[in-house]
């Protein structure tokens, strides 16, 4: 059986546990996790229409149609027309269905457009249910998270040989930008490059700042690679670092690691935020740790598990997800470090191999 096959077998079983009828997906990555086929967020209707019992189909718009590939035979196409009302033809292919689950990322304007076509149907989030599914990875998919880190660790070794200072931010993070998708990926979603003061905001965009001597520059960057993220934080150093910046820098390292060593099957989610956290408010930076330690990775960069306070969720193999703690000091400096790392029977697998250590760059 295709990995699609078994997922959508997966799904139905899933429906049928949770008394739900149907199961309807529009944008986002549950459809083409389920189908392979990513829907175009457009102003017309892409909807895969998947029962408990029989077979689903996918309703797209017509112009859409030739871009699915239908060879393996798992769902129908069912091409609309531009004088066609899509919501119409949903639901109708729905017929009897009274308990319908719709993915958390469709569209508003279709979501009440559809429960105001039948006013017997209840309708409730597919998030559970897609998240039970996406959040254990499969082999194939941890290896294409792990192709996609490589792409990017090897980015981070060329750009340590590359001359940061004279440049703005927004030119070397375009750099990053550039190799990145040279290497392999598909598309590139962010390229934090944050200097000096700017390192301070953890979600910086990069500006015309020009980096110079002295700065430390927190860089973060992420995409696609045959549709898995990838997602890593290294720090560069111009020349030398600022002021309490290396003594904070080993405190960071140490959290990470010993976050990353405390992974395996059966400890919390939170418990990992918890390990990092301590190390760093022991070390009297508690309070410039200002978000969750991580966050779960697949085909979507952010995605369940949280690693946060208060999510008990046990881990288990085969979960990814970051590990990146960080300490920022406002009006003067960050540091951040980033790793995606997946679950295994006996512990953990860091899928980003790049030096930890400080990259000094000129
Ligand atoms: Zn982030
Ligand atoms: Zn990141
Ligand atoms: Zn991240």
């Amino acid at each position: 059986m295709s990995d699609f096959a078994s997922r959508i077998e997966r799904a139905r079983m899933s429906l049928d546990d949770r008394a739900l009828d149907a199961l309807c997906l529009s944008v986002g990555s549950d459809l083409p996790y389920l189908t392979g086929y990513r829907a175009m967020p457009l102003e017309r209707l892409t909807m895969l229409v998947l029962p408990a019992q029989g077979q689903g189909v996918l309703v797209v718009p017509a112009l859409e149609a030739p871009r699915i590939d239908t060879s393996d035979g798992l769902y129908e196409v069912r091409p609309w027309a531009e004088t066609e009302d899509p919501v119409a033809i949903v639901s109708d292919l729905l017929g009897p269905s009274t308990h319908v689950a719709v993915g958390d990322e469709t569209w508003a304007r279709f979501v009440l457009a559809l429960q105001a076509s039948d006013d017997r149907r209840a309708w409730v989030s597919a998030e559970p249910l897609m998240r039970e599914l996406r959040t254990i990875k499969s082999a194939s998919e941890v290896a294409a998270l792990r192709a996609a880190a490589r792409t990017v660790d090897g980015v981070v070794d060329q750009m340590a040989e590359v001359q940061f200072s004279g440049r703005t931010e927004r030119d070397v993070a375009r750099e990053f930008a550039d190799r990145t998708l040279a290497d392999g990926h598909e598309e590139v979603l962010f390229a934090i490059v944050a200097s000096g003061e700017n390192g301070a905001s953890p979600h910086h965009e990069p500006t015309d700042r020009i980096i110079r001597h002295g700065d430390a520059v927190v860089v973060d960057f992420g995409g696609h690679q045959a549709d898995y993220s990838s997602d890593t934080t290294r720090m560069f150093v111009v020349g030398e670092s600022p002021y309490g910046f290396d003594d904070a820098y080993e405190v960071l390292r140490t959290a990470q690691a010993a976050a990353t060593a405390h992974v395996r099957p059966g400890v919390t989610a939170a418990s990992v935020d918890a390990v990092a956290r301590d190390i760093i408010t022991e070390a009297g930076y508690g309070d410039l740790f200002v978000h969750r330690v991580g966050h779960g990775i697949g085909m979507d960069t952010h995605e369940h598990p949280y690693l946060v306070e208060g999510n008990d969720q046990e881990l288990s193999t085969g979960m990814t997800f970051s590990i990146e703690p960080g300490i920022y000091v406002p009006e003067e400096w960050g540091m951040r470090l980033e790793d995606i790392v997946t679950v295994t029977d006996t512990g953990v697998e860091p899928l980003n191999r790049s030096d930890r250590g400080i990259r000094y760059v000129s």
